[in-house]
């Protein structure tokens, strides 16, 4: 039995923090795990700038709600969903994710949750567990998945070893250059290609 395991910003749907630093002009939104390594350093930095702007979480939401998924996102995960059981594996919020996830018919997502007080202010955030994506593949892997999981960044390639076959999708070159044991292409044509190619049965484009 197979199961694909994808990463959802930057593979199936656009960065949110940088679309949401895009609306609403702030700049220092746009840091990413890229720029600032350790998650929780970075993700505290980010409620403090919504703080000190007074945006709330439907302040974000609605941002979220114009954007779509990459172009040709929907038919892929369309084209995976009819191969392998699927499942999206992110570090982001269910609170983030439910207008995106609507558009890709609403696959199997394991995030993190935000914490919101009454007012509608993001207080807080709460990770599923340490390492999460690599610990799912870990999971799976418990009851014997073979996996194969795609992802763009840093925070996916844990993940990408501990399957059977990772794939870097959308990377930027300092990650494929970092992990050169993972093919990386840049296409949803070619992304099916690899899967393909990783799965241990005769798939058909
Ligand atoms: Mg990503």
């Amino acid at each position: 039995m197979e199961i694909a395991c994808l990463d959802l910003e930057g593979v199936l749907v656009p960065e949110i923090w940088i679309a949401f630093a895009e609306a609403t002009g702030i700049e220092s939104l746009r840091a990413t795990t890229r720029d600032i390594p350790d998650y929780d350093v970075l993700m505290k930095q980010r409620l403090r700038i919504l703080d000190e702007h007074g945006l709330k979480l439907s302040d974000i939401q609605q941002v979220i709600s114009t954007l779509k998924p990459l172009d040709g996102a929907v038919e892929f995960i369309d084209w995976l969903r009819e191969r392998f059981q699927v499942v999206i594996l992110s570090d982001t919020f269910y609170e983030f994710s439910q207008p995106l996830m609507r558009q890709l018919g609403f696959p199997t997502l394991l995030c993190h949750k935000l914490i919101v007080d009454d007012n509608d202010r993001v207080v807080d955030y709460q990770l599923r567990q340490k390492d999460p994506k690599r610990q799912s593949v870990i999971a799976l892997k418990s009851l014997y998945y073979r996996v194969i999981a795609a992802g763009d960044s840093y925070n996916d390639t844990t993940m990408l070893s501990e399957a059977h076959a990772g794939i870097l999708f959308h990377a930027p070159d300092n990650v494929i250059q970092e992990f050169p044991q993972f093919p990386a292409v840049h296409t949803f044509a070619e992304l099916k290609q690899e899967f393909i190619k990783a799965s241990n049965r005769k798939l058909a484009l």
